[in-house]
Formats: structure tokens, C-alpha cells, sequence
């Protein structure tokens, strides 16, 4: 079956429940059983495998979790709480005490300060790679190397990682490949196609699609999956079930949803590429990107979530708030994958210990990052056409 329809219909099963359409939102700790027999059959399944007690999940987690791993591939998807639990949990499983861990340069902010807190303190030697390196990941393995963490294309430098390559090589060396795959969602990157081991979502974003809730997932190949579930039951991890409810009724239209970002986003990228005020447009589906070979060859879409680099006089902090802080539809906010468009000044260097930014031969200038919703393009170029009259006046 085509994505479409995995999306409206996996994990629907409305005959079990009066031939209501959507699955019921269950409220549950205690779970009774009817018998002595069925209790001790519970406490030997494991945990996740069926209803037994409601941190370890109800029919209303199991729903969203089976339209997920319908979308993403793998084995089995397991819920977390937000999109940052889907990070920082799979780097407790499969890291350890003594263990070395490869994280790209281009890692979303808060993994890298789980990185530096958490598993710094728990003996866990980080080591940060370029993340354009390829094949050359080989070089930094080493026998204790237990994680490589790939995240493609970068968040807010956007790069694209060959993780095909880097997926081989980190196989080799017995590794563990885990992907933060928000940016394509489960519709536009199939990570299990291309080595990963583990992918993390942030259900937060395009999943769920409407900014009204936090949530992430965690997607596993079988040979990975038990590992996973162990952590995940012995920290006691779980999501609110409303919150999945929400979250499920934006997986059903994420394949209607996804294709409008896409276009409308490549079409403000495009009128973006010839502003006067932009240095440069950093957006991996536009032909001329250096990461756009790889995202053809790999990626079936892009999302709407893109950058770009100021020219040098419109860099400074003044030009950039007068035309920030009077947009009429872009707001100035964090997260990303609603239905409304956001713009925001970001400052790629601060996130960067192994490289250098800019890199792959980008310009020097201030960057803004961009989210395009699901409002009509041309006000929206409009909104950024006044800006950028606002900007000039300054700059
Ligand atoms: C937003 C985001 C997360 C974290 O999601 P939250 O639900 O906000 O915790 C993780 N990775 C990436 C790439 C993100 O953009």
C-alpha cells in the first residue's frame, strides 16, 4: 500500500470498537485481568507486547505507534513524551559507561546539551564529526565506539549526510546507527532503507502538525528493538494519551499536508535566491545546494523548514528586528511543522565544536530560518517583501 492510505488507515480497527472510526482515547494505570492464570501470563509478556498496565501503553498508544512504523518502516515504534525523549533515550540504551559516541556537528541543539550533560557525566566519551565526513567516519571509529548519531539534513545548516556511507562503515566497526529523522518526517526519508538501526521523531512537528502538542517517537529495526524496550520500560517513559489522540489525527493528513509545504517552501526559496537583501538560500531540494545530489538520490520530498544567509549590511542585529518584529503572518517562535509560518534569527556557530561555519563553501552573514505553513504563498511573499523594505531602511 501507497503512504496515503497507510497514513488514513494503519492502526485503525473500527469493527473492535463499534465501527467508531478513530480508536478510543484510554484513561489507564490498572488494568484488570479476568483470571490467576491470565495475570501471570501478563507478567512474563514483554512490556509494550499487549495491554498490561498503562505506562506500558494502551490501545491508544499502539494505534498511533503502528501508523508510525507503517510510514517509517522498521519494526516496531514506541512513543515518547516529546521530541527530545525520542533523542536522548535511544543514547541511554544503546550507550554506555566507558562507550565512545559520534555525533555530527550539525545535531539539533538540545541533543548535543544532553550530550555534554547527561552522558559526559556518565563516563560516555563525545566525540562531534564533521557532518559532511562520508566515508571517512571509518578514521574515528574506534573499539569501544558504540553510537554514531547522523541527523539529516543538519538542523539549521541543513546539511546532508551521506548516511548510506556512514552507515556501512559504522556497521563495520559494530556501531549502532541512530537517526533523528524530523525534518523529512517518516514520509520523505525512509531511514531503514538506508541503514539506519533507530530513528527518532519529533511527533511534535509535521506528525502531528497543528502546534498544539509535544510528543516524539522512537522507530526500531527488530535485531535493535529489544534493547530499546528495555529502556524505555525501566525509565518508565510515556506519553499523555490525549496528546496521542491529537497527534493521531495529524498523521492522517501529513501526506496532504507535506506536499503543499513542500511546494509552497521551494517557491519562497526560489523568490528568496533573488532577493538583493539574501546572500544565499540554504535549502537542500534547490538544484545548485551542495547537499542537493544526495537529497535526490536518498529523500522522496522536502519539508518547508529551510534557511538563509544575509548579505554582510543587512546582517546586524538592527536591520533584522526591524523587519522581524512587524510581520503580520510570520511569527517568531521555536519548533516548527504547523500549519503557520515562522521566521526566526538563528546562530549556527554557537552549535559547532568540529567544524567550522559557514562550510561547504556557504557565505559569511547573519542566517534566519524559515518554517513555510500552510497559508497562501503570495501573501506570504508579500509579508516578506515588506520586511525586507523594512530591513533596507535600516540596513
Ligand atoms: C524539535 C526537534 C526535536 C525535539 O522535539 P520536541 O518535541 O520539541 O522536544 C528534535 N529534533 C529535531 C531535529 C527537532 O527539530
Amino acid at each position: 500500500m501507497k503512504d496515503g492510505t497507510k497514513a488514513t488507515h494503519a492502526g485503525r480497527r473500527p469493527m473492535d470498537y463499534d465501527g467508531v472510526v478513530n480508536p478510543p482515547v484510554m484513561h489507564a494505570s490498572t488494568i484488570l485481568y479476568p483470571t490467576y492464570k491470565d495475570l501471570q501470563q501478563s507478567r512474563v509478556a514483554r512490556a509494550g507486547d499487549g495491554v498490561t498496565y498503562g505506562v506500558h501503553g494502551t490501545e491508544t498508544t499502539f494505534a498511533l505507534e503502528t501508523a508510525i512504523q507503517a510510514l517509517e518502516g522498521g519494526y516496531r515504534t514506541r512513543l515518547q513524551p516529546s521530541g527530545l525523549v525520542a533523542c536522548t533515550l535511544p543514547l541511554l540504551a544503546y550507550a554506555s559507561s566507558g562507550d565512545h559516541v559520534l555525533i555530527t556537528d550539525s545535531a539539533y541543539g538540545p541533543t548535543r546539551a544532553f550530550c555534554n550533560g547527561m552522558l559526559t557525566r556518565m563516563g560516555i566519551d563525545v566525540e562531534y564529526y564533521d557532518p559532511l565526513i562520508g566515508g571517512g567516519i571509518k578514521d574515528l571509529m574506534r573499539s569501544n565506539t558504540s553510537v554514531v548519531w547522523v541527523e539529516s539534513p543538519g538542523s539549521w545548516t541543513f546539511e546532508v549526510q551521506d548516511i548510506p556511507t556512514i552507515a556501512e562503515k559504522a556497521h563495520k566497526a559494530g556501531a549502532t546507527v541512530i537517526m533523528d529523522n524530523t525534518w523529512a518526517s517518516p514520509l520523505y526519508y525512509k531511514p531503514f532503507e538506508h541503514g539506519v538501526d533507530v530513528s527518532a521523531q519529533a511527533v511534535t512537528k509535521y506528525i502531528s502538525g497543528h502546534s498544539d502538542l509535544v510528543m516524539g517517537s522512537v522507530t526500531c529495526t527488530e535485531a535493535s528493538y529489544d534493547k530499546f524496550q528495555q529502556a524505555q520500560t525501566q525509565t518508565g517513559i510515556c506519553p499523555s494519551p490525549d496528546d496521542v489522540y491529537l497527534a493521531m489525527r495529524g498523521i492522517r493528513t501529513i501526506h496532504v499536508r507535506l506536499p503543499h509545504h513542500m511546494q509552497a517552501g521551494l517557491q519562497v526559496a526560489e523568490w528568496l535566491s533573488n532577493r538583493e537583501e539574501v546572500a544565499e538560500v540554504i535549502h537542500p531540494a534547490l538544484p545548485g545546494d551542495p547537499g542537493h545530489e544526495i537529497w535526490k538520490r536518498d529523500f522522496l520530498g522536502a519539508s518547508s523548514l529551510f534557511a538563509f544567509i544575509l548579505k554582510p549590511e543587512y546582517s546586524n542585529p538592527v536591520a533584522q528586528a526591524a523587519m522581524l518584529d512587524e510581520m503580520k503572518l510570520f511569527g517568531m517562535g521555536f519548533s516548527w511543522g504547523g500549519f503557520e509560518s515562522l521566521l526566526i534569527p538563528i546562530d549556527p556557530p554557537k552549535l559547532r565544536t568540529a567544524t567550522k561555519w559557514p562550510n561547504n563553501g556557504r557565505a559569511e552573514g547573519g542566517v534566519m530560518r524559515i518554517h513555510i505553513g500552510l497559508e497562501d504563498v503570495a501573501d506570504l511573499l508579500d509579508d516578506l517583501d515588506e520586511g525586507f523594505a523594512r530591513m533596507r531602511k535600516i540596513g
